[in-house]
């Protein structure tokens, strides 16, 4: 990997804000000569202009300007998210400690002294863009990490751990609009018979085809995660049991048909489907676990009623003991 100590981000765009002219002038050149690109405004309206047309990589702000302060135009770039981030070195010739301290603890990520020593602000630009890239790389890292967290490496489809995250939030969305919620569990039938007979890699197979043969089968907006080894389940939003069913069912017959080719030969699988819906009263009230329980005790029926079906939960009947 190469040290971005190294690195020199020329072609980094440099805004530059001072009041005085010749300051401009002097730090523009030099740092243009040491391979930036840089924009000058004597105002914190001008360089308002300049940040609408070109987000800078970094800004070096003078604190001592007429109308608008280095210090207020600080306190208003940290204030806008798009703005936020952006690395700003105070250069000043105020020199007390208060001021530094101030401008410090307003936001900005170093302070440098007038008269300005060009190699000094030339290596502390370098250290400011530098810290900035590797923010950057941090949080694009943080970000895969957070996928990886989320996605099953078989299947692709979101985990468990993913589910639950969206879940919660659908669940308590519906809970607060009263909007009707469903959920689908789904497990493949006998398939402890496929890795017997077609080894594991057999059954992998088939739990990959699953994935994307059901994902087509649902609509965009219904959520599929890999619950468990064989077991997937499938969140609706705004949906009731009716459309579910009939969502529900189009996959259970997307799978009967479904024929995985394994090292020649063809897989045949079939799917069973429990499935469960809250909040389609206005006056019910259904828990996180309540809801799960529901299409499991209803799945638990498709089983036991001979398997490759849907079945839907019912109060009665899922309170019964299951069959078997
Ligand atoms: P049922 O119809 O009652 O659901 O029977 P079943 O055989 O599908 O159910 P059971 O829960 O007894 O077996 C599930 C099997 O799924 C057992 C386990 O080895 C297998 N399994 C779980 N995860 C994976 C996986 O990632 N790959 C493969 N190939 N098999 C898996
Ligand atoms: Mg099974
Ligand atoms: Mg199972």
């Amino acid at each position: 990997m190469t040290d971005p100590k190294l690195k020199t981000f020329e072609g980094s765009h440099i805004l530059v804000v001072d009041d005085e002219k010749t300051n401009v002038m002097v730090v523009q050149r030099a740092l243009q000569i040491a391979g930036y690109d840089v924009v000058g405004a004597g105002s914190a309206e001008k360089a308002r202009a300049c940040i609408k047309h070109q987000m800078p990589d970094l800004i070096l702000l003078d604190i001592s300007m007429p109308e608008v302060s280095g210090l207020e135009f600080l306190t208003e770039l940290r204030g806008q998210s798009k703005t936020s981030r952006v690395p700003v070195i105070l250069v000043s010739a105020l020199t007390d400690t208060e001021t530094i301290v101030t401008g410090l603890q307003t936001g900005a990520n170093d302070y440098i002294m007038k008269p300005v020593e060009m190699p000094v602000l030339l290596a502390r630009v370098q250290t400011q863009l530098s810290v900035a890239e590797r923010a950057r790389v941090l949080e694009v890292q943080a970000g895969t990490l957070a996928k990886l967290a989320h996605t099953d490496p078989l299947t692709g489809l979101i985990n468990r751990r993913g589910f639950v995250e969206i879940y919660t939030s659908e669940i308590s969305r519906a809970r607060r609009y009263k909007r009707s919620l469903v959920v689908a569990m789904m497990d493949l039938d006998h398939f402890k018979n496929i890795n017997d007979r077609y080894g594991h890699a057999g059954g992998d197979a088939v739990l990959k085809s699953f994935a994307s043969i059901a994902r087509a089968a649902l609509r965009t907006h219904d959520v599929i995660c890999r619950y468990g080894g064989e077991e997937f389940c499938v969140l609706m939003p705004e949906t009731k049991m009716r459309g579910a069913m009939r969502v529900a069912e189009r996959a259970r017959d997307a799978i009967e048909k479904m024929n995985v080719m394994h090292e020649g030969e063809p897989i045949a699988v079939t799917v069973s489907i429990g499935v469960a819906s809250a909040f389609e009263d206005d006056d019910e009230d259904c828990t996180e676990e309540a809801l799960l329980e529901r299409a499991d005790k209803a799945l638990y029926r498709a089983k036991a009623a001979g398997r490759n079906c849907v079945v839907s939960y019912s109060p009665e009947e899922g309170s019964k003991k299951p069959l078997n």
